[in-house]
């Protein structure tokens, strides 16, 4: 600054001299109004270009000026220039925090003081069939309809969440979803969503579950009781006692079957997939199967006049890998099945047959009442009875196609049924390629079927 006045004086002093020596006092006078009036001439000039440059600046290409403009447009464009950098930090910034918050599996929403959308991510798009672009600014309660959104919302009571329906699904599965507001900053609010589908699916199915086993326990229970009640209080003769107390044992023994197999379930829930590297001993596991059924019939069937026929074809030229005491249960539990469902005279095959890809199937047909369509697809969830009655007099437990289909998705297979109501049915496990290996040479070990599965 200093420089620049000294400058500016000597400068105007050469000037007056100048015209002082050429034309006295009055040159003298002109030199000094003159250098002065060039002076603010070209720093006007240099103001100008600085406010033209500023009112659109760019930070890149500051205006070439000398002196204080000069110095001043430099600082300037420099600040600038930091600014524009800090700019796009916080930008790059928020658009990381956005994509992360994209990517979250939850819905997200932003809303303003007014409960205006500012931002939402795909999936709260998904979640409430908001457009993420299209419905900014838009009033939440006027995109997100459900009565019971709108009650929380109004309640401005946000600490606990809320379950309401969401968009998707289907008719006999709506989606559900949780969501809970979180107010921060000045009056906004952070909406986040979860779809809650497979949850409430889980619950329900647990709460099923557990009143389908007390009931399944209740019933024997409720007549082991009132046999104990009627002993305790009646005098019974000697045979009646017998009678009672045999009564007693087939409702007891009903009671262990049933938590036989709710334990076995829980095991094959708990349990890693049987490895393919061991070999099953099938001779021995489908003679035990045969020995079962033949029993099973015979007790059932007890009329030599009219016996069911069962046959089983002869055994595979192939062999299974996998938990032999599970597939012992799988298989058996289908034959033993088509013996109980099937009246007396009918028929029971067993066969073995390879499939094109390498695979292997094992088909138990019977030409019992056979099984409307409408329960096929039902078939192999807990509980599940087509026939209630004859299930029970026979002493169903209801698990039984559960276990089944349980132990031969384990096996990487699955359990196939066709069936028509009247002409019998056909239930058939079916093992992919990987379980399938050659038959043991007669020395060769494999594994045994445990006997109690
Ligand atoms: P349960 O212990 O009642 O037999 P399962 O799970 O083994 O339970 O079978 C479920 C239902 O499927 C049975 O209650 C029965 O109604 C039906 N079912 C199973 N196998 C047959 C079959 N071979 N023929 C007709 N109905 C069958």
């Amino acid at each position: 600054m200093a420089f620049r006045l000294f400058s500016f004086v000597l400068t105007l002093l050469v000037l007056g001299c100048l015209g002082a020596w050429w034309l006295g006092w009055a040159g003298a006078l002109a030199g000094v109004l003159l250098g002065s009036a060039a002076a603010v001439g070209v720093d006007s000039w240099r103001g100008r270009r600085f406010i033209a440059w500023v009112r659109e600046p760019d930070a890149a290409r500051p205006p070439v000026l000398r002196g204080l403009w000069g110095e001043s447009a430099y600082r300037t464009a420099r600040a600038l220039r930091a600014e524009q950098q800090k700019a796009r930090d916080s930008a790059q910034r928020l658009g990381d925090f956005l994509a992360a918050i994209q990517a979250s599996p939850d819905g997200v929403i932003l809303l303003d003081e007014e409960g205006r959308i500012e931002w939402c991510n795909d999936i709260a798009g998904l979640h409430f069939g908001i457009h993420p672009q299209r419905d900014l600014l838009q009033h939440v309660s006027n995109l997100v309809r459900e009565p019971v959104f709108t009650a929380y919302y109004a309640s401005k009571n946000y600490e606990r969440e809320v379950r309401m329906f969401g968009r998707g699904g289907t008719a006999s599965q709506p989606t559900k979803l949780s969501v809970q507001l979180h107010p921060y900053g000045n009056g906004h609010k952070l909406m986040l969503s979860r779809d809650v589908t497979a949850l409430a699916l889980a619950d329900a199915m647990r709460r099923d579950f557990v009143a389908n086993v007390s009931h399944e326990i209740r019933t024997p229970l409720t007549v082991l009781a009132g046999f104990v009640e009627t002993m305790q209080s009646l005098p019974l003769t000697e045979p009646e006692r017998a009678k009672y107390l045999e009564m007693m044992a087939a409702q007891s023994a009903r009671m262990q079957t049933l938590v036989k197999d709710l334990l076995l379930l829980s095991r094959l829930e708990g349990s890693p997939p049987p490895s393919i590297h061991e070999a099953v001993d099938l001779p021995t596991l489908m003679s035990q199967c045969e020995t079962e059924a033949r029993a099973l019939s015979e007790l059932l069937h007890p009329d030599e006049e009219r016996p069911q026929a069962l046959r089983f074809a002869a055994l595979p030229a192939f062999n299974l890998s996998g938990a032999a005491s599970e597939l012992r249960s799988a298989i058996s539990n289908l034959i033993n099945n088509a013996v109980r469902y099937t009246p007396a005279g009918g028929s029971i095959d067993v066969r073995w047959q390879r499939l094109p890809d390498g695979g292997a199937r094992i088909e138990i047909v019977d030409s019992g009442p056979g099984i409307l369509p409408e329960h096929l697809p039902r078939l192999g969830e807990r509980f599940y009875r087509v026939d209630r009655s004859r299930s029970r007099e026979s002493g169903g437990t209801g698990l039984g196609l559960a276990i089944t289909k349980h132990v031969v998705q384990r096996h990487g297979g699955e359990l196939q049924v066709s069936s028509q109501s009247g002409r019998g049915s056909t239930f058939a496990l079916v093992f992919p390629p990987q379980r399938v290996r050659p038959a043991p040479a007669a020395d060769e070990e494999v594994s045994a079927p445990a006997a109690a599965a």
